[in-house]
């Protein structure tokens, strides 16, 4: 039986690397819940959108399209924003400043949310976020919360911009990530928290196959 795998948890803790990894030993599609909301992001930016206008986040929000691509020259998942893709510009910085700002808007949680569970609606998907075992899969078979103390995350974080030749500070990298789980755990509509049938994986010490392994581990018994 096909079941829903939620891996929620602060940023930068390995929650995709770890999710991919699950996702192609069953089969599974990966969905990036974050990488919509960077998606969103950059459209707003692009189009200068004021969050503070009801009428046009709405308009904005109709105008958006988030689709994910197999791309087999990198053996991954990539981000389409109507049709275009995004996968190497959501991830930079300036958009990694302005996302969680974005994500606190109601109407934005409820266009991604509902994109989300439908994109899952047939099971056999595991999805990272920040509020997929308490909002958007609620009745997930597996919900891990993940977490890792802060200059591991940072220097981690670091790493992974260097291999895509962003050289970021890492007091830049720490206070962006300290400003978005702050953030992303007060907003009033869906905070980032564990949900009380999530497990705690702190992979402060954990390998990604050590995970990995964790995760196979909830999804076998
Ligand atoms: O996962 P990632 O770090 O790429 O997510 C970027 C941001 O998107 C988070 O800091 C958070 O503000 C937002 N997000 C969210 N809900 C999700 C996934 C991401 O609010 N399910």
């Amino acid at each position: 039986k096909k079941i829903v795998i939620a891996l929620d948890g602060h940023s930068s803790c390995g929650k995709s690397t770890t999710a991919k990894q699950v996702a192609a030993e069953l089969g599974y599609a990966y969905i990036d819940t974050g990488a919509m909301y960077r998606a969103v992001t950059l459209y707003f930016l692009d189009h200068h959108i004021s969050l503070t206008n009801p009428k046009e986040v709405s308009d904005a929000l109709k105008n958006i399209d988030i689709t994910f691509h197999y791309n087999p020259k990198t053996g991954r998942n990539e981000t389409y924003l109507n049709g275009l893709n995004v996968e190497d510009e959501i991830r930079k910085m300036y958009i990694s400043n302005q996302v969680s700002e974005v994500s606190v808007v109601a109407a934005v949680r409820h266009a991604m949310v509902a994109q989300q569970q439908k994109m899952g609606k047939r099971r056999g998907v595991v999805m990272d976020g920040r509020d997929i075992g308490t909002a958007v899969f609620p009745d997930a078979e597996v919900k891990i919360f993940m977490t890792a103390d802060v200059d591991t995350r940072a220097r981690r974080r670091q790493q992974e911009l260097l291999v895509k030749n962003q050289l970021v500070n890492l007091d830049e990298i720490r206070e962006n990530l300290k400003k978005r789980d702050h953030i992303d755990s007060t907003r009033a509509e869906s905070p980032l928290r564990r949900a009380e049938d999530a497990d705690l994986l702190d992979t402060s010490h954990m390998t990604i196959d050590e995970q990995v392994e964790f995760v196979m581990h909830k999804v076998a018994s």
